[in-house]
């Protein structure tokens, strides 16, 4: 399942450079998250990086992209090609 920014963020940011899929962007008023590239961080850490370093807890499971562990791999692969995961 992807992460979805909700519309407690403050916009400071710091959450862009640690996503390490490339996800998160600004948006209009809050930052958003690209659930075409977020891999809930499977692939990469053990622990969801947005959600770890948000100030106000703003990044949160997006419910409306269920997807179990083998998709977000395979969503993982697909936009790291010819790397290994770090973490399946
Ligand atoms: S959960 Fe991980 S992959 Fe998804 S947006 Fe947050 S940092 Fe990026
Ligand atoms: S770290 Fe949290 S408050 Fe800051 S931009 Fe990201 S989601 Fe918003």
């Amino acid at each position: 399942m992807a992460y979805k920014i909700s519309d407690d963020c403050i916009s400071c940011g710091a959450c862009e450079s640690e996503c390490p899929n490339k996800a998160i962007k600004e948006g209009g008023n809050i930052y958003e998250i690209n659930p075409d590239l977020c891999t809930e961080c499977v692939g990469s850490f053990a622990k969801q990086q947005c959600a770890e370093i948000c100030p106000v807890g703003a990044p949160v499971p997006d419910k409306t992209h269920p997807e179990d562990r083998e998709a977000l791999l395979a969503k993982w692969k697909k936009s790291h090609p010819g790397e290994t995961p770090k973490v399946t």
